[in-house]
């Protein structure tokens, strides 16, 4: 664990500096001053619109660099662009100081934030042309050529989808329970082995959350483009419990506009034909049934009770039933998982032929039940990074595009996690969701609305509780507001 003192010139840095450090030394620890093991020394200055970087770095080396960044002197840039650039620059100085003293080069560059495709989006808005962001890409955020090539892929892809959904809204409704926790899992999700006895008060605050919201869409016009149950694992209700909810939205939640229907039904465990056969005829079009691997030992390891007899039955019948849609998650680099296992499971899934398959590293958080040292140990950066790159190539070559993506903080291999679909399946909550370009309602345990600005694309971010029992406590407060900001949209 190495220790930083990092120093800029340049005010409010201070954080954008500790992420790129992170970015490239997971374990960095910061002090203000006094010994460290690395001590960097940034001046950044301006001449006109040209932006001079110079940096030292002392430690087991020395390194210094010095340089001179035009970009925003494009006049495509607009006035703001200056604050932005400035502290890209800032992290271009570190990186590129880091490996100067013998660190190797992250994944994703200089790009440290959640959402990469985000920047994609931004040149595109400022009308560069793709293979100019590649180009940026690759020299004013240090991607690798195959990173900078598949976020400008996904970004294409996506472009059309904005247009189509403009600034309607999507609802998420969120389900946080499920059978059992997953050991690495950081979702809302409380198991019913030890919660069962809070399903129903949290049910009856959603069915009043679900009328509400209904009523005042109805009376505002706000029809939503997308409808995403999840959780936790959605399917883990009654055959009764579903069936009232589905028939709750089917009443209260306008339709006619609707573009997808997502269900997440993750864990096979909690499926059978009756359930299904409800989510169909209530006009759900997607479905996600995650095996994650088909590794019996994993599966027990990483604490999902269901074997993989169970989610192949699952996905038999979702395919007899006749959804259109059939998402599978699958993590890549799960410990102790070899070639093999990654291979076979890859395998399984495209035996199946879903329609969308989503690739994930695991991500060690905190809100997770396992010690994550333990496993960090077992796993290898350069073999999920080797799998992640194999998977892609065996999607593409099936017929597969990447049509979105996400990084998670302080993944273990710090890559990211993509999905793929076959021509024209796109997930499209999916990419709203990410790219966080229109409002999200989040009804339910854990949902989280996000009110997007049309005019200045501010994004305002409402949190309904994780917890069913706070969430039950609060139900009025968090209608009240969310109705208040429904009738401000529109008035
Ligand atoms: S099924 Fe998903 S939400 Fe539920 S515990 Fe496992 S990872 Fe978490």
């Amino acid at each position: 664990m190495a220790s930083y003192v990092l120093n800029c010139n340049l005010q409010g840095n201070q954080r954008n500096m500790e992420n790129m450090v992170r970015a490239v030394d997971p374990e960095a620890v910061f002090i203000e001053k006094g010994q460290a093991d690395y001590r960097i020394d940034l001046l950044v200055s301006t001449e006109e619109k040209h932006l001079v970087c110079q940096g030292v770095i002392i430690g087991n080396r020395t390194g210094v660099i010095s340089f001179t960044d035009q970009e925003i002197t494009d006049p495509r840039y607009e006035a703001n662009a200056y604050r932005q650039r400035l502290k890209e620059v800032v992290r271009k100085a570190i990186l590129i100081l880091l490996k100067k003293v013998g660190f190797a080069q992250p994944p994703w560059g200089i790009l440290t934030g959640v959402r990469p495709s985000k920047i994609y989006h931004y040149f595109r808005d400022l009308h560069f042309e793709p293979g100019e962001i590649k180009q940026k890409l690759e020299t004013l955020f240090l991607l690798p050529p195959d990173k900078a090539k598949l976020l400008t892929e996904v970004g294409e892809v996506q472009r059309p989808f904005f247009n189509k959904v403009g600034e309607s809204i999507s609802i998420y409704v969120g389900i946080p329970f499920c059978p059992t926790k997953c050991h690495y899992c950081s979702f809302a999700s409380y198991p019913l082995t030890t919660h069962a006895h809070l399903v129903e008060g949290f049910l009856g605050a959603l069915r009043y959350e679900v009328r509400e919201i209904g009523q005042t869409l109805s009376r505002t016009g706000l029809l939503p483009v997308t409808l995403y149950i999840g959780g936790g694992t959605p399917t883990v209700l009654t055959t009764v419990q579903l069936k009232q909810l589905l028939e709750l939205i089917d009443q209260y939640i306008p339709r006619r506009a609707l573009l997808e229907f997502s269900v997440e039904a993750g864990r096979p465990d909690t499926l059978d034909r009756e359930k299904l056969i409800l989510l169909r005829d209530y006009g759900v079009n997607r479905v996600s049934v995650n095996p994650q691997t088909i590794n019996p030992r994993t599966l027990k390891r990483i604490g999902r009770k269901h074997t993989v007899a169970q989610w192949e039955k699952a996905v038999e019948m979702v395919r007899a039933i006749g959804f259109p849609c059939l998402n599978m998650d699958m993590i890549i680099g799960l410990p102790g998982e070899g070639e093999e296992d990654w291979d076979q499971t890859l395998q399984k899934l495209l035996v199946y032929g879903a329609e969308n398959i989503t690739l994930h590293t695991l991500a060690p958080k905190k809100a997770a039940t396992w010690d994550f040292t333990q496993v960090k140990a077992e796993i290898s950066a350069e073999k999920v990074a080797r799998w992640l790159g194999g998977s892609a190539l065996r999607l593409r070559t099936e017929g597969y595009y990447p049509y979105y993506l996400y990084r998670q903080r302080r993944s273990v291999a710090e890559q990211e996690n993509c999905g793929y679909t076959l021509p024209g399946w796109e997930g499209i909550y999916n990419i709203i969701m990410m790219e966080e370009r229109s409002t999200v309602l989040g009804l339910g345990g854990g949902g989280m609305s996000k009110w997007v600005d049309p005019v200045t694309t501010k994004i305002t971010r409402t949190p309904n509780p994780k917890c069913p029992a706070t969430y039950r406590g609060r139900i009025k407060e968090l209608v009240a507001e969310k109705v208040k900001n429904l009738l401000a949209m529109v008035n």
